[in-house]
């Protein structure tokens, strides 16, 4: 079958819409007609090759759409289902046996690697291979090939080309305050970078009771934003001291309890860790690199029993928290929808460039014949 896909030939871009014939799903693979997909920095961190992904490559890791037909084995979903697609796992390694699969041991493979486990990658152009499989689907294209263990059931009545930001961005933000750091009613959360991930984690830590929550990034608008969706107090960290004394001085020098970095800075980590309360959490959400070293301070970790940990993808088993999510939405408690901003897949150049700008927190790209959906 022929299909409109956004391909990357070279590290930096751009996306080239290109016409490639798509192969009919293997056993266990669903084929999903995509209505819309979000723009995630992480494909922007695989288009720019600081992870090592192959190229020429269909990136695109927010998918929800239609599913079309479906291998031999898939009895999860049906043709007609509405879906979302979330990241890939393998199922049977200890972390996914464990419910756990953001922590599966092929997530790499599985997620990156811009293949399936047989080198194919069921996308080519005259006979080039054109790779996917990225995070089990490559959504930025009209049709996607994804896996029966990383598709989620959604209902019908939610607009389904708002979903796609639940598979991974809103997932990560809202599962690190819901699933991976268990925040306590009444307590304090301090979040450092308020771009979805940031968003959507303060929108959960007002759902989790969180008595104050406090939105750090230095750009104005957003920290509106972030007030707006349940920030009991902002700071802009530009204009030099130190940050975690500044949250320290809003919490009468007692520090928080949460602190969530989505910022992947070092520098701003380490903040993290110091403006913790005794026995408080720091998680690292960003995408942190490999050789990336985090200064930390010894007696400050050690004496009040702190702790700083590594979060993927929120800690979610996209199979159960993807529904809650939505459910969430449905209830007026997450409204993501407010950070949102829709364009055609044909703009999907100026989407990026907005994103990368500042002036777009989360674009979502429509497929031909999705409409914008109304509120
Ligand atoms: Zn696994
Ligand atoms: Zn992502």
């Amino acid at each position: 079958m022929q299909i409109t896909a956004a391909v990357i030939r070279a590290p930096g871009g751009p996306f080239n819409l290109e016409h490639l014939e798509i192969e009919q799903p293997l056993p266990g693979e669903v084929l999903v007609k995509v209505a819309a997909t979000g723009v995630c920095h992480t494909d922007m961190v695989m288009r720019d090759r600081l992870l090592p992904v192959p190229q020429p490559v269909v990136l695109g890791h927010e998918g929800a759409g239609t599913v079309l037909a479906v291998g031999a084995g898939v009895t999860k979903v049906k043709p007609g289902d509405a879906v979302v697609m979330s990241f890939n796992s393998c199922g049977h390694c200890p972390s996914c046996s464990d419910a756990a699969p953001a922590y599966c041991h092929e997530f790499f493979p599985r997620n990156f690697f811009g293949a399936r486990g047989d080198g194919s990658s069921g996308l080519s152009r005259d006979g080039e291979m054109i790779h996917a499989n990225i995070f089990g689907q490559s959504s930025f294209a009209t049709h996607a090939l994804c896996h029966q263990r990383n598709v989620v059931k959604v209902p019908a009545d939610v607009p389904l080309a708002l979903l796609g930001p639940l598979g991974c961005g809103v997932l990560t933000g809202a599962g690190t305050v819901l699933n991976a750091l268990k925040v306590r009613a009444g307590s304090s959360v301090a979040v450092m970078g308020v771009g979805t991930v940031g968003l959507s984690a303060i929108m959960a830590a007002k759902v989790a009771g969180a008595a104050r929550i406090i939105a750090i990034d230095p750009v104005a608008s957003r920290l509106d934003l972030a007030s707006e969706l349940g920030a009991t107090h902002v700071i802009d960290p530009r204009g030099g001291g130190n940050l975690a004394e500044k949250v320290m001085g809003l919490t009468g020098g007692v520090g928080v309890d949460y602190a969530i970095d989505t910022s992947a800075r070092s520098e701003v980590i380490r903040q993290g860790l110091m403006m913790l309360a005794p026995r408080g959490e720091c998680a690292v959400v960003g995408a942190v690199t490999f050789g990336q070293d985090i200064p930390v301070d010894g007696g400050h970790l050690l004496s009040g029993g702190r702790r700083l940990r590594g979060v993927v993808e929120g800690d979610a088993d996209p199979e159960q928290f993807v529904p809650q999510l939505v459910a969430l939405y449905r209830d007026g408690k997450l409204p993501f929808d407010r950070f949102v901003r829709f364009f055609p897949f044909s703009a999907i150049n100026e989407a990026v460039a907005e994103s990368e700008a500042g002036r777009v927190i989360k674009p979502i790209l429509l497929m031909p014949g999705t409409e914008v959906p109304t509120p």
